[in-house]
């Protein structure tokens, strides 16, 4: 039986009003400026620029960060450069002290962090409060616990530090991108330069007051803020010796493209369009609630987002039904509100990105469902969206929304499963959902895909590796296999 919009209006009326639970922002002191990071203190940029930095809920401006300059740049590099020469030296046990202050000192902010995250980026304050800052302090805490191991972790081999990195990240999980670069690298003993994404610096430029704080070395940390232009002098710069990038294919390739030959060692976490297939024996409440974590957290700013749903045929109507259902209770609003579910779209050009995409489902035939959502007037916002009668050539199928957008396809079979799931140019991960663990072993087999989760979707660890196949990029991020790319081995 189909749900009508009219009837998932009804059914939206029938859940629980929330009072508004708005997190304090009176604690937060944003700074109405930043310079950079460099050498251990925030110094003025050489170019003289700024940008601003808005909150994409509220249009409004937060504060006008330093935009760095190839002279910036070489700065940052040449002190980190400077500190490496004695941080590498450093006994790793000492080094491994430090990272474990970062962390417990993330735990003792995050309540800032968390609001800061929010405000800048738009996600909801339930989402950075409970999955961006923990994890960041986590990851610090983990390879903190590496640091002073790396020889039994790499046994008969004589780990030793690259050098400089240069780290390149998003703005989809700002500072849990932050610490999955940092990291490793100094627990390897590298020392880095990081350029955080334009539209979301305000938790790197917290992260250095926390470096400042915790007494790291100068230079060990350095951050430059900036666009593409800021990104591509720092992957360049010709005393970086390793380079780590997350962000779209495309900026992936040309990074790709600009050091090859310069014998700079590379990783690449780029975009995804994972399948999460749910065979007729799932539970299908919880296939549901994985559903909706796979596409709709973080408004689908994932690269690992569970955008395509492959239902087996059978259970395609009361699984869809019982989405549609579920999609009618998420709230849409104020990101810093406790209850809220999705927040806003990173930034206006996202929300275009998104906005197009979806056009072109609807102009390709595909049949298009939104629950009755009402939009806030200022800022960013798009509704939870998903499309039925979808074939595999469409683009909203085959191509990256990076929105609160699912794209729904039916199989019959294990084998037709595999085909549809694996028929993309990505390879980040997937999910699926049965009942059988024998086939859930037989699936993962067979998925093109770095990670595959099981009756569970978006499930983060520091213990545990991650990266993707083909247009998804290669290297591994956590685990002992994200020291990997920051480690000489002979
Ligand atoms: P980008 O790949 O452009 O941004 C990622 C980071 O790279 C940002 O810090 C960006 O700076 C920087 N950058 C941009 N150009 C260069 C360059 N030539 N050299 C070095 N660094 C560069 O992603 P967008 O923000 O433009 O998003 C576009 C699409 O990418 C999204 O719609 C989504 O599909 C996908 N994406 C995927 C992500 C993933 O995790 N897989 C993450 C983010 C986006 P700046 O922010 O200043 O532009």
């Amino acid at each position: 039986m189909a749900i009508t919009k009219r009837q998932s209006a009804e059914l939206a009326k029938q859940v629980f009003e929330y009072a508004p639970a708005p997190e304090a922002i009176d604690h937060i002191k944003i700074q109405p400026k930043y310079g950079l990071f460099i050498g251990g203190k925030m110094v003025p940029a050489h170019s003289k620029k700024d940008f601003p930095t808005i909150n994409p809920a509220t249009e409004k401006t937060l504060s006008e960060v330093a935009e760095a300059d190839e002279v910036d740049v070489d700065r940052a590099v040449k002190a980190a450069g400077k500190a490496f020469e004695s941080w590498a030296r450093l006994s790793p046990s000492r080094r491994a002290r430090y990272l474990f202050r970062i962390s417990r000192l993330i735990q003792e902010r995050s309540r800032e962090l968390a609001v800061v995250e929010t405000m800048d980026g738009g996600k909801p304050i339930k989402e950075s409060r409970d999955v961006d800052i923990p994890l960041s302090a986590a990851h610090f805490f983990y390879y903190a616990g590496w640091a002073d191991k790396l020889e039994w972790a790499f046994p008969n081999r004589r780990p030793r530090p690259l050098g400089v990195a240069g780290q390149v990240i998003p703005w989809n999980f700002p500072l849990l991108m932050l610490a999955w670069k940092i990291a490793p690298a100094l627990a390897a003993g590298n020392t880095v330069v990081l350029k955080p994404a334009e539209t979301t610096p305000l938790s790197a430029m917290v992260f250095a007051e926390i470096c400042m704080q915790a007494e790291l070395p100068p230079g060990v940390v350095n951050i430059v803020t900036g666009a593409g232009k800021t990104g591509s002098l720092v992957v360049t710069h010709p005393e970086v010796k390793k380079v780590a990038f997350t962000g779209s294919t495309e900026v992936g390739k040309l990074i790709q493209r600009s050091i090859a030959g310069t014998g700079k060692r590379l990783t690449l976490e780029l975009g995804g369009k994972a399948a999460n297939i749910v065979f007729e024996d799932a539970p299908l409440d919880q296939a549901v609630e994985g559903i909706v974590n796979g596409i709709y957290f973080n408004q689908g700013h994932v690269c690992c987002a569970g955008s395509r749903l492959l239902v087996q045929e059978s259970i395609a109507e009361p699984l869809l039904e019982k989405l549609k259902r579920r999609l009618s209770t998420l709230r849409l609003g104020d990101p810093l509100d406790k209850n809220t579910d999705i927040g806003a779209i990173n930034s206006r050009a996202q929300l275009e990105k998104i906005q197009g995409l979806v056009e072109s489902g609807i102009e390709e035939g595909a049949e298009l469902y939104q629950p009755e959502c009402v939009l806030p007037e200022r800022g960013f916002w798009f509704p939870p969206t998903l499309f039925t009668n979808v074939s595999q050539s469409y683009r909203i199928a085959r191509e990256e929304i990076f929105g609160p957008v699912l794209s729904v396809l039916t199989f019959r079979t294990p084998n037709e499963a595999v085909e549809k799931a694996n028929n993309t140019p990505y390879g980040l991960s997937a999910g699926v959902w049965t009942d059988k663990g024998s086939r859930i072993l037989w699936m993962a087999q067979r998925m093109r895909a770095g990670v595959v989760w099981a009756n569970t979707f978006n499930r983060f660890d520091p213990t545990s590796p991650f990266g993707g196949y083909k247009e998804s990029g290669y290297g591994r991020e956590g685990g002992v296999h994200g020291l990997l790319p920051y480690l000489e081995l002979n």
